[in-house]
């Protein structure tokens, strides 16, 4: 076998955004050794572009925040879909994360007497997004840096050496997570990774007995898209690939504002902020439109007229919440009837107007991103006139099958946590509660880790063959193709692709655009296995493409799939041939699993296997919500939702 860099650790962190550096942070203080890969720069994760904030029941803003609201709120954006058991961690523990964040360096912007301020966002009862100005993923991950290095400068002190306990691998591309066949148990248990290094091309193994998956989404797959170059869904593909199981597929979320004009930075994101903080959606007839369009499930929650729906800003006692307001998929959804109606802007997007609802310096003192941005990017100055905004695809609620309590999948030491993982958010995230996520369940990722690997009675080992297939596998797109046949070329695959997903699986779905975009997926995947790359291994980016590509058709697949089972609409999921909520799919859940895994890479693939194994989806069903978290809603709004079986454990139920 060639020679290949090689590393051994306790516990792999992929991914070095909020969650990858809070898992590894919290694996390194229980004493293991630790390290961190990530495929950009380091400090550069998806997270630094979070903008309106962290969401986390403080009451610091309004004392009758609690985490029973919090987890009130989070079930019902996700239209009771979620993990409940997430969804109360995720309530009760946000609050001392993000207090701790400041016990390592982060200052949020404060209220009059110096607390933490919370700010307003949809689908929050009370003002409770934590941050910094429009920047405050920007000051997580500086904040968790900071951390890192100050655990590095103490293992220095302590051994002379800074990268005794916690190292991090920069631009480093994992493309296949190898197991070990040979363990106990019903699934093979991860062994360690194989990856290349993103400048000179040169591979590298990591050995470790556990590994945190924190990869972040999947929306370079769509043609309109707030996310960035990495977001290719590696980690949902080196899930699968490995033997573990992704769930929620079908639910994408098109967040209701992004750029559409100039069409370089159409999707680019305008943060929910802007509406928290007092800017509303206008129809190219200068319409209040959202008034229209608050569905049954949330009547009663929000203003019925604009008199109502300002005074609340100042007032939320007596008043009721802008429909402005409302859960991400609800205004996604108005905003796309709006301009398919004809009332739309210019450029096919809707008006969002915060020039004419508070003055010019408050503007940019509260949001500095977003007048740059507009400045910049469109020459629009949103003090004095209105953007244009509408729907980009944001972010992926659906991902790695995972225990609440630990963040392992049902790979033995395979462990998720962030955007990658699934569950918490049901068919709809609330803005915000994705930055608090990545916080308590990358901790709980990095001590389920820790106790798994201190618990292990024997270190699964990695196979060599399995290794000279991974590489094997990166290299394919260099081979030389047969006489006579051209290869394909990775961006025109990916633009297809970008094309099929946005065109097909986008925000409005029916069963046969859904049956159109499985078949084209599956031309896709044969294609692939014929992309030929030009040059060498050194700085390749159409190479580093080839290889994402493989990850982006099966979770392609794999939300297309699900999204065609799923005979109705809730959340981020949309179709218009089954319109309403059906009762008998709230508790079923759809389970995406690879059709070859589970022993590793190897099973006969060979090296044709470069490509893109196949997915499965069933149908499974979810875990009842506990009685006592149950009680805590109404037992009429349950009533919007679950079938009269479900609701028997209500101490309301009619018996
Ligand atoms: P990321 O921060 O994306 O990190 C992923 C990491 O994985 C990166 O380091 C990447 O290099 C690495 N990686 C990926 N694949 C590989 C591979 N194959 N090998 C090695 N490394 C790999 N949420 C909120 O709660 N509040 C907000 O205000 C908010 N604003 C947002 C604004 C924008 C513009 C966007 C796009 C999202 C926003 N979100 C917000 C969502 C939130 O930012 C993300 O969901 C979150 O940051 C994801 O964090 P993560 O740790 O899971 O992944």
């Amino acid at each position: 076998m060639t020679e290949i860099e090689r590393h051994d650790y306790d516990v792999l962190v992929i991914g070095a955004g909020g969650a990858g550096l809070r898992a590894a942070i919290e694996a390194r203080e229980r004493g293991l050794r630790t390290a961190i890969v990530c495929k950009s720069l380091f400090g550069k994760a998806h997270t630094v572009m979070a903008e309106g904030g962290c969401a986390a029941a403080m009451g610091n803003v309004n004392e009758h925040d609690s985490w029973q609201v919090h987890f009130r709120d989070t079930m019902r954006g996700g239209k009771f879909l979620n993990s409940w058991r997430m969804a109360e961690l995720h309530a009760k523990e946000a609050p001392e994360r993000v207090w701790e964040l400041e016990t390592y360096g982060a200052l949020f912007d404060r209220t009059p007497d110096g607390r933490i301020s919370q700010r307003h966002f949809g689908g929050h009862t009370y003002p409770r997004l934590a941050h910094v100005g429009d920047r405050t993923g920007l000051e997580l991950l500086r904040t968790l840096q900071q951390r890192i290095v100050a655990l590095q400068q103490a293992d220095h002190d302590e051994t002379g050496d800074f990268e005794a306990r916690l190292r991090v691998f920069a631009e480093c591309t994992v493309t296949e997570l190898l197991t070990d066949p040979d363990g106990d148990g019903h699934h093979a248990p991860v062994a360690g990774a194989f990856g290349y290094w993103r400048e000179s091309g040169r591979h590298v193994l990591f050995s470790a007995p556990a590994v945190v998956l924190a990869t972040g989404g999947i929306g370079k797959s769509f043609q309109v898209t707030s996310n960035s170059w990495e977001y290719t869904g590696d980690g949902h593909a080196l899930a699968l690939r490995a033997g573990a199981s992704l769930v929620d597929m079908e639910f994408v979320q098109f967040h209701p504002t992004g750029m559409v004009w100039p069409p370089s930075v159409k999707g680019i994101l305008v943060t929910e902020g802007v509406r928290g903080d007092g800017g509303v959606l206008r129809n190219s007839d200068g319409e209040r439109f959202m008034f229209g369009y608050v569905p049954d499930v949330f009547k009663g929650q929000y203003a019925q007229t604009e008199d109502e729906a300002d005074r609340w800003y100042d007032d939320q006692e007596s008043n009721r919440r802008t429909p402005d307001l409302l859960p991400r998929d609800e205004v996604a959804r108005a905003i796309n009837t709006e301009v398919k109606e004809g009332r739309g802007s210019p450029h096919g997007g809707v008006y969002l107007d915060i020039a004419s609802r508070m003055p010019a310096d408050e503007i940019r003192r509260r949001l500095p991103s977003m007048y740059h941005q507009f400045k910049e990017l469109a020459d629009v100055d949103i003090t004095a006139e209105p953007m244009e905004v509408g729907p980009t695809c944001h972010y992926v609620m659906g991902g790695i099958a995972v225990d609440p309590d630990t963040g392992q999948s049902r790979v033995p030491g395979l462990f998720a946590a962030g955007e990658c993982a699934g569950g918490m958010h049901g068919s709809n995230r609330l803005g915000g509660n994705s930055l608090s996520d990545l916080l308590v369940f990358g901790r709980r990722a990095g001590l389920g880790a820790a106790d798994y690997v201190v618990g292990l009675e024997r270190r699964p080992a990695v196979r060599d063959d399995d290794v000279e297939l991974a590489a094997a596998m990166t290299l394919a797109p260099f081979e030389a193709h047969p006489a006579g046949l051209a290869g394909e070329n990775p961006y025109t695959l990916h633009a297809e692709l970008q094309r099929v997903m946005n065109d097909l699986v986008g925000i409005i779905r029916t069963e046969q655009e859904m049956v159109a975009a499985l078949d084209r997926l599956a031309e896709l995947r044969a294609r692939v296995h014929d992309v030929v790359v030009e040059g060498h291994r050194q700085y390749n980016p159409g190479w580093h493409l080839a290889l994402d590509l493989r990850n982006m058709l099966m979770v392609s697949e794999a939300v297309a799939s699900s999204a065609l089972l799923r005979t109705e609409s809730r959340g981020g999921h949309t179709r218009e041939d089954y319109p309403g909520l059906d009762a008998t799919w709230r508790h079923r859940v759809l389970v995406t699993h690879c059709v070859r895994s589970g022993s590793g890479l190897g099973a006969g693939a060979g090296a044709g296997a470069a490509v893109v194994p196949r997915t499965a989806v069933e149908p499974a069903e979810r875990e009842p919500m506990r009685p006592d978290l149950l009680a805590l809603f109404d037992l009429t709004e349950l009533e919007k939702y679950y079938t009269p079986a479900e609701l028997a454990g209500h101490p309301d139920a009619r018996h």
